[in-house]
Parts: C-alpha cells; sequence; structure tokens
C-alpha cells in the first residue's frame, strides 16, 4: 500500500498506511491512543484490539500504521484512525533530553538538540515561512527579468574595508570568507545591469545579541541606471510581495504560530527628519531603542530612511549630487517592525571620485586596485541594497531571538550542530 501524508486523509479515506513519529502515547486497558505525527500534521489513531508492539513505543518512536479511517466525535478533526497493524520502526530512548511537546526548554538547550527542538509543529512552521520568504523573493525578481547572480565565498580581501573577517588558507595565499557580494553585484550591473542573489556571508564581529548571527543568508539587489529611489521602491514592492506570498501559502502555518500579518504601507523619511522624530542627535546613527521607537511610531510599516550623512555609510555610498563635501549621500536603511532589516543606497560608479572617498575613509585606494579599475570601461550609475533573510524572519514573525529562525546557528559560541 502507498504511504499518505497525514495532511491527504480525508474522512472519507479509507484504508490507508501512515508514517510518522509518536508524539503521544496512553495505554488504557485494552484501548490505546496514539497521537501521531508526521511533516505534513497530527493524527488521531485508536487501537482497540490488542496489539503486541504497543507497550514497547516511547514517545517519538518511528512507526508505521495501516487502519481505517473513522468519524470521531472527540478527535479535533472529525475523523480518527483506527488502527490495523502497526510496525515499530525505530525506537527513541527515553528520557528525550529536551521538551518537544512544549518550549519549556531554553533556547541554548534546544539548538543543542536542534533535530529535535525541529519535531514541533510550531519551529517547523517557522521554517516553511522562511522557505515562502526565499522562494517569492526569488520569484518576484525573476518576473521583473532581473538575473540570478551567483557571488564567490571566498576572497581575497575585505570587501568593505572593515576588519571583521574570518580568515581562511588558500593553498598559499590568506583568503576570507566574504562578508557580502558587495562590489561582486556593482560588476555584474555593467554588464546584466539588473542582478539578484541569496547568498550565505560571514562576520566575524563578536556580538553577542538577539539580532546579530555570525553567518547569514542575504537577499541582495543591484541595478544599473538606478539611484536610491529607484532601489527603495522595488524593496517596498518585493516586501509586500512577500507578505502577500506568505499569508496566501503560509495559512496553516500562521495559525500554528497564531500570528495575524498585514501587508506592510511604506513610509519615506529622510535620515534628518527621521532622527528628530526620535530625538536623536544628528549626525549620529539610531540606537536600538530609536530604531524600536520610530518602528511604534509607524505601525505595520516597512520605514525608510534615506539621505544618510556620508559620514554614516561605506566609501562605495554615493555623496549627494557628487560632490564629497557634501554632508549627505544616497544611502539609507530600512526598518521593519522594531529594526533594521536592509541597507542599500546608490554606489560610486566613477573612479576618481571612488579614490576620494576610500581616502576620506581613511582607507588606502591601492588594496581597491581591481574594484576601481572595473569601473573604467563604461559603467552605469547603479544602486542595490541587501536583506538578510534571518533578519526578516525575524521581523515578519516577532520574533524575540533570531536564532529561532536560523536552522543552525552560527554565533559568539557555537559552531555545533
Ligand atoms: P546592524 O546595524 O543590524 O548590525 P549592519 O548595518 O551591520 O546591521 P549591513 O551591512 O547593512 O548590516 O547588512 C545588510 C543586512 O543584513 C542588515 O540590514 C541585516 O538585515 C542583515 N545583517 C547584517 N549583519 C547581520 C548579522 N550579524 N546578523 C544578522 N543579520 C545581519
Ligand atoms: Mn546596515
Amino acid at each position: 500500500m502507498k504511504r499518505s501524508y497525514i495532511n491527504e486523509i480525508k474522512p472519507s479515506s479509507k484504508q490507508v498506511l501512515v508514517r510518522g513519529w509518536v508524539q503521544r502515547i496512553k495505554l488504557l486497558g485494552k484501548l490505546a491512543f496514539i497521537v501521531l505525527r508526521d511533516s505534513t500534521g497530527i493524527l488521531q489513531c485508536v487501537a482497540k484490539q490488542n496489539i503486541k508492539e504497543l507497550s514497547n513505543i516511547t514517545q517519538e518512536s518511528v512507526v508505521e500504521i495501516t487502519g481505517v479511517v473513522k468519524k470521531s466525535k472527540i478527535a479535533k478533526k472529525g475523523h480518527e484512525l483506527e488502527i490495523k497493524n502497526l510496525k515499530l520502526l525505530s525506537k527513541s530512548q527515553a528520557p528525550l533530553p529536551i521538551d518537544v511537546e512544549k518550549s519549556h526548554t531554553f533556547i541554548d538547550k534546544r539548538l543543542d538538540y536542534r533535530f529535535l527542538d525541529l519535531r514541533r509543529p510550531e519551529i517547523q512552521a517557522i521554517f516553511r515561512i522562511q522557505g515562502e520568504v526565499a522562494n517569492s523573493f526569488r520569484e518576484f525578481f525573476y518576473k521583473k527579468g532581473f538575473t540570478e547572480m551567483q557571488p564567490p565565498s571566498i576572497i581575497s580581501s575585505s570587501s568593505e574595508g572593515g576588519t571583521e573577517l574570518f580568515p581562511a588558507q588558500y593553498f598559499e595565499k590568506k583568503a576570507f570568507l566574504a562578508q557580502s557580494p558587495q562590489l561582486y553585484k556593482q560588476m555584474l550591473t555593467s554588464s546584466l545591469e539588473r542582478v539578484f542573489m541569496m547568498t550565505p556571508v560571514w562576520r566575524a564581529e563578536k556580538h553577542n545579541t538577539p539580532r546579530h548571527l555570525n553567518e547569514v543568508r542575504q537577499m541582495d539587489i543591484e541595478m544599473a541606471f538606478a539611484d536610491q529611489f529607484t532601489v527603495m521602491k522595488e524593496m517596498e514592492e518585493v516586501v509586500k510581495y512577500i507578505v502577500k506570498k506568505v499569508l496566501e501559502k503560509c495559512k496553516k502555518e500562521l495559525e500554528i504560530l497564531n500570528i495575524k500579518l498585514k501587508i506592510p504601507k511604506a513610509v519615506y523619511l529622510s535620515y534628518g527628519e527621521a532622527i528628530k522624530k526620535v530625538n536623536g542627535k544628528l549626525g549620529e546613527d539610531f540606537t536600538p531603542e530609536q530604531e524600536k521607537k520610530l518602528c511604534d511610531m509607524y505601525k505595520d510599516s516597512i520605514i525608510f530612511t534615506h539621505s544618510w550623512p556620508v559620514a554614516l555609510k561605506p566609501f562605495y555610498i554615493m555623496p549627494k549630487d557628487e560632490n564629497i563635501k557634501s554632508r549627505l549621500s544616497e544611502g539609507f536603511d530600512a526598518l521593519y517592525n522594531g529594526m533594521e532589516i536592509s541597507s542599500g543606497g546608490q554606489r560610486v560608479h566613477i573612479p576618481d571620485l571612488l579614490v576620494e572617498m576610500l581616502k576620506l575613509k581613511k582607507l588606502n585606494p591601492k588594496n581597491f586596485t581591481d574594484y576601481i579599475n572595473s569601473f573604467k570601461y563604461g559603467s552605469p550609475s547603479h544602486a542595490g541594497w541587501s536583506i538578510g533573510l534571518e533578519r526578516f524572519t525575524q521581523t515578519l514573525l516577532k520574533l524575540n531571538n533570531i536564532r529561532e529562525c536560523t536552522f543552525f546557528p552560527r554565533d559568539r559560541n557555537r559552531l555545533t550542530p
């Protein structure tokens, strides 16, 4: 008999064969009740005759059950499975190292046993939603005619001038894990024009916060003949598209997590306006509290703060009016549900200006020769941004820790599993 997934079973189904994990078992004299779980759902099963193997079953053991679907008044779904035959396929050791029915366990211990933590439907729901986020991001930009890019993950030097890189040995040369696809995606704007990518990046910063990891996946775009407003609009549209798709395709998961989503509105504020609204100091970055405050002022919105001061943005962000003395730049941030989800802006595509900017930022242009040269043979103006996949999932689902939406997080202390 062919295996049925639990979500395929209907009250009208007759004989079925199911496989899954024993979430709960209760023996009541001659009767036995099993709550069976597979990756698609939960099914109440009942044994009315003596089945030898039942006494041997532990919580989370893997079983195969054949039985007959019957209407039931007590079962949540209105039907249950009457067990005719049961095979124990893999017996679970008892006791389990973590509670897999409720989240009584601290996150650290849960992550130590992530394979077991993922048995919980709530945890599975988070990752199904994250999958839909990634899929709809791709779908949106494919539909628009962007080309998907695969940037390298091993690089020869810092792409952004920062020092927070993980070193790697590349044969006889020193190399690093990429902290962003920034420079590579920029190079493609002079050929493919519009590119997007989903790619892992590594940041060696020693932060230990609920919103930072040392390995994340980024959703990036880069577009030729674009300024900061062109690409903010793309982000507004793709975020709306993603939330719409999650609402359409992840109804069950949102229900499991008890989350009500709304398609966000977009708010555009200049950096100057925004920093005033939260009583921040002109010329300084927003503190996490100020980011939250701004988000509280505009509920269910994606907030773009644009035209940041040159001093607060990286060297590759275009100064306004191509004037390096200009205080303001073409760089922006995007905030959603309490924190930053993205940074972006128009880039410097003029080689001489790039050299000036590097010097301004106290970086050595000699270390960026290949990069600067790539703009010497016909380079259009261009702009782009980067959204962290985990950070976005965290804010979308209002999770208190980014580790909740990372299968196997890499942070200051964790390298396993
Ligand atoms: P933050 O200010 O939140 O530390 P950032 O400004 O250092 O982030 P960017 O270089 O702007 O980060 O990276 C673009 C996006 O990638 C961020 O907006 C965020 O969504 C995500 N991101 C960056 N660094 C991390 C990290 N360490 N952990 C999780 N997500 C990150
Ligand atoms: Mn940023």
